[in-house]
This record gives structure tokens, C-alpha cells and sequence, in this order.
């Protein structure tokens, strides 16, 4: 995880042999940072894939395109590429696809499937390589079944834990801007993320990381309490980590 929060999020999913960043919701600068901090460098990077068109995943995006040392192709659902501001035409490297199609770059095997979220046509995604398996599901107001169907037999899961209800609730928005976070098409609150760990997570799931969480309307601490007795009552050995919003997590190694 290089970023992950509503100011910015962007991942690096990755084999020896290709290079996949999951959205770019960074600047080019300070997504060049974080990947440096990696050891990785932006050259390198294969695939660009955008889960949907809201600022914290794309901003970085548009520079990116133009960039023409950056040669990584860009997957965006058909729906979402004219969502998105490219500026003058979109880039030529794009790859538009309908979402919940499933595609290769180089050896990994992705899967995208529609996700419940505000967004024209936002997607969440598998991906499978060297019989590791790797599930990033944020930005969604709730987890239908379709999601879970996707999201089994991950050994790497990254799932949203945005928000304490009653957190949201007296926090400083705006009523509108609560019902929207609250609602089907919003954003997984910490309950919605308990009852999936409860009753859908599974015990191949090595490694989850909670991720895109409110900076006003949640906790680290919160979130880690919360999803460490739901784990510990199911007896799973499921290592647990938080991603942030300023600094990059630790490397996940399959
Ligand atoms: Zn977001
Ligand atoms: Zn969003």
C-alpha cells in the first residue's frame, strides 16, 4: 500500500515480472516517493488500473499519461474513462474494458467486478498469480454477494474500514455529506467490515489490510480493536494491518 485514505490512495501489486499500480491518487512526485521508498521507480511500472473516477484515486492520472517516461498502459472501465479529466484527449496507451471483464498483464490474471459506490462505474479487483491470490475491495457502501463471491479465497485481502458510526454521527459533517458516507453507495463502516470478517472472511486470508479510513470519523485504534476480536473469534491466525494515508506500508511477500 502506497497511499490509502480520502486524500489519496494508490497500491503496488507486483511478480518478479510485472508491475501493477492500482489507482493514482497521488501526485506524480509523491507517488514517485513512496515507490522509491520500495525500491521501485515509476518506469517500471506495466499496468495503471483505476478502480473509479473520484479525485483521491485518479489526480495523479492525467500527469501520468502525458509523462513520457511513464510507459505503463492504463485500464479504465469504459464508463469511467470520459469521467475522468485527461485534458486535451485521453491518452493513447489507454485500455477501456467493461467491468467485471477479466484480462492478463503479463503473468497476473485480473479480475475486476462492479462494486456499490457513488461513482459512474466503479470496480474492485483480483488479482492472481503463482497461485497467490489478492482482493482490493474499497469504496463501497456495503459487500453484496457478487463482492464476496469475488473476494473468496484471497491470501492477500484489502478492504475498507472507513468510518465509526457513531463517530459520523457527531462528527463534523454535513447531514447531507453523512447520509451519503452512510449510505448504500458509500463507504464500509467498521460494522459492515465486522460482520464480513464474522461471517465471510475466510482462513486463507494470510495477510488483511484495512484500508481508506476517515480521517475525522475514525481510528486506527478503533479499527485494529474491532477487526482483532472479530479474528480472534473465528480462531484465525490472519495477520492484521492498517494502511495509511502518509507513508507507504510494509511489503506483503508470497
Ligand atoms: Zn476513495
Ligand atoms: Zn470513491
Amino acid at each position: 500500500m502506497l497511499a490509502s485514505g480520502s486524500s489519496g490512495n494508490a497500491a503496488l501489486v507486483a511478480t518478479e515480472n510485472t508491475r501493477i499500480l492500482v489507482d493514482a491518487g497521488l501526485s506524480m512526485r509523491e507517488l514517485r516517493k513512496r515507490l522509491a521508498s520500495i525500491g521501485e521507480s515509476l518506469e517500471d511500472i506495466d499496468a495503471i488500473l483505476v478502480t473509479h473516477e473520484h479525485s483521491d484515486h485518479v489526480c495523479g492520472l492525467p500527469v501520468l499519461a502525458r509523462n513520457k517516461g511513464v510507459r505503463a498502459a492504463i485500464f479504465v472501465t469504459r464508463l469511467t474513462t470520459p469521467a475522468i479529466d485527461w485534458g486535451e484527449k485521453p491518452p493513447e496507451r489507454l485500455e477501456a474494458f467493461q467491468a467485471g471483464a477479466s484480462f492478463r498483464i503479463g503473468d497476473v490474471e485480473v479480475q475486476s467486478f462492479g462494486i456499490p459506490h457513488d461513482a459512474i462505474d466503479p470496480v474492485g479487483y483480483c488479482f492472481e498469480a503463482q497461485g497467490v491470490r489478492v482482493g482490493v475491495a474499497t469504496d463501497l457502501g456495503y459487500v453484496p454477494e457478487s463482492v464476496k463471491f469475488h473476494l473468496r479465497r484471497t491470501n492477500v485481502l484489502l478492504l475498507e474500514a472507513n468510518h465509526d458510526l457513531d463517530m459520523l454521527k457527531v462528527g463534523p459533517y454535513p447531514w447531507s455529506v453523512k447520509q451519503r458516507v452512510m449510505s448504500r453507495v458509500g463507504h464500509l463502516s467498521n460494522l459492515h467490515m465486522s460482520d464480513y470478517l464474522m461471517q465471510d472472511l475466510e482462513n486463507c486470508t494470510a495477510d488483511l489490510i484495512l484500508g481508506h479510513l476517515s480521517e475525522q470519523n475514525n481510528h486506527p485504534a478503533i479499527v485494529q480493536m474491532i477487526a482483532a476480536e472479530a479474528l480472534e473469534r473465528r480462531s484465525f491466525q490472519t495477520r492484521l494491518s492498517i494502511a495509511q494515508q502518509n507513508s507507504a506500508s510494509q511489503v506483503f511477500q508470497y
